[in-house]
């Protein structure tokens, strides 16, 4: 099965964070799995409008930038625009972030070898 890549930016992230947190720590109609008070944090979430609210007011109520950060796993940077690649996202999936600037990076270390070997499949 095919995986293509997929776009990451930031404002679906931060539209989604309520969603999300509800769907990791509301399990069979209780709130758990998270040491603070994960239905308050998801009230608060609800409760900004989404669609225009900034990464610091979701990452100040939670309390860290795990939920808005899209991180390249080629840099380590933090960025606004970013390609997921591989299976999709799950517990242990084969799934990597990155940035454009990594991107091009790697297409320029696979052009650097499949060039030659395009050339030398044309001689034969
Ligand atoms: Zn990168």
């Amino acid at each position: 099965m095919s995986n293509p890549p997929r776009l990451l930016t930031r404002r679906p992230l931060i539209q989604s964070v309520a969603a999300r947190w509800r769907q990791q720590y509301y399990r069979s109609g209780a709130w758990g799995g998270y040491t603070g008070d994960a239905r308050l944090i998801y009230e608060k979430l609800s409760a900004l409008n989404l669609d225009s609210a900034t990464r610091q007011e979701v990452d100040d109520i939670i309390g860290n930038s795990s939920w808005t950060v899209i991180q390249c796993g080629g840099c380590q940077r933090d960025v606004e625009v970013a390609a997921e690649v591989g299976e999709l996202p799950d517990w242990e999936s084969a799934t990597v972030i990155l940035c454009a600037e990594c991107i091009a990076l790697a297409g320029k270390v696979v052009r650097a070898v499949a060039r030659p070997l395009r050339k030398s499949i044309k001689r034969c």
